[in-house]
């Protein structure tokens, strides 16, 4: 557990500093080495934060998530940046929010781009030079970034092992069955399950709501067997290709998320005050029971 006010690690639910509630996870910050180019991600309280793990040298803070940009993203980047195809093809390229970063460098696309861009203009540019994009420097980029990354993700490896093992012990084997929509997270959740169950036969159930894309049907489709699924490979799910709305719909869906992001926030920050007051009425209702509050004078007090 981890108290985000005073920075500080404890296996309390609430901060023995300072009382507030502790979050589960030590937070994580991403850093850039601008010597490997590489994004490397590390918890807040390590003593050689900052420090990249592959060169030793000093890399500069990031952003605070990430996700990787593949190079189907990365050539409608170029498009909607009026950069030259495949401008960025042989480098990191990442986002966060809605920035992307490359080689380090944060770009962020003003909303005004998104309404004055030639959507048929930007759609007839991708359909001519995607045959042209390839995988080969994602690929390398990737393995160097598994690589940089070691660490966190042995962390994240046993985390998940260790809350399968127990999830797992409150069923026989045969009545273990996994869901399986075909998107990353449920690939992820397939390999990791199996590799920790050691059991390749595991029944995977795929749920067809009929408004699932082809590809993800023929993606199941290709890598199912009987009603078992074998382990999907890292290569596979490279290659899967993931469509997007035209980018009229996807401003559309900006906007939208937008207004719901900035309604959760404020929601957010009404639970949070609710959950203060909830904190200071424990205190006055402890110290009622103490008999601290001045209020219970001989004569009110009542006796049993
Ligand atoms: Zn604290
Ligand atoms: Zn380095």
């Amino acid at each position: 557990m981890w108290c985000k006010n005073c920075n500080i690690e404890t296996n309390e639910y609430l901060c023995p500093i300072c009382g507030t509630k502790t979050v589960e996870d030590i937070p994580t910050e991403v850093y850039w080495c601008d010597e490997c180019k590489v994004p490397v991600i590390q918890e807040t309280n390590r003593a050689d934060r900052g420090i990249c793990p592959m060169c030793g040298k000093h890399m500069k803070y990031m952003s605070a998530d990430l996700r990787p940009v593949f190079p189907e993203e990365r050539l409608l980047l170029e498009m909607l940046l009026g950069k030259e195809p495949h401008e960025y093809k042989s480098k990191s390229v990442w986002a966060s929010n809605n920035r992307y970063y490359i080689n380090g460098h944060a770009v962020s696309l003003p909303s005004k781009l998104f309404q004055e861009t030639n959507v048929d203009d930007i759609v007839a540019k991708m359909e001519k030079h995607k045959a042209d994009n390839t995988y080969d420097f994602f690929d390398q980029n990737i393995e160097k970034f598994v690589l940089a990354n070691q660490q966190r993700l042995h962390y994240l490896k046993d985390e998940a092992y260790a809350f399968i093992h127990e999830a797992a012990k409150k069923f026989d084997e045969e009545h273990i069955v996994l869901s399986f929509s075909g998107g990353k997270d449920s690939t992820v959740t397939a390999d990791i399950v199996i590799k920790a169950l050691s059991n390749p036969s595991l029944v995977h159930i795929f749920g067809d709501t009929t408004l699932e894309f082809p590809s993800t049907i023929e993606y199941m489709t290709s890598n199912s067997n009987g009603i078992n699924l074998p382990r999907v490979s890292e290569k596979t799910i490279g290659k899967l290709k993931i469509p997007l709305p035209p980018l009229e719909e996807q401003n559309e869906i900006v906007k939208i998320v937008e207004s719901v992001l900035k309604s959760e926030e404020e929601i957010q920050s009404l639970l949070e005050m609710e959950r203060e007051i909830e904190m200071v009425e424990k205190a006055i209702l402890d110290r009622a029971f103490r008999g601290e509050l001045g209020t219970n004078c001989a004569k009110e007090r009542v006796e049993f």
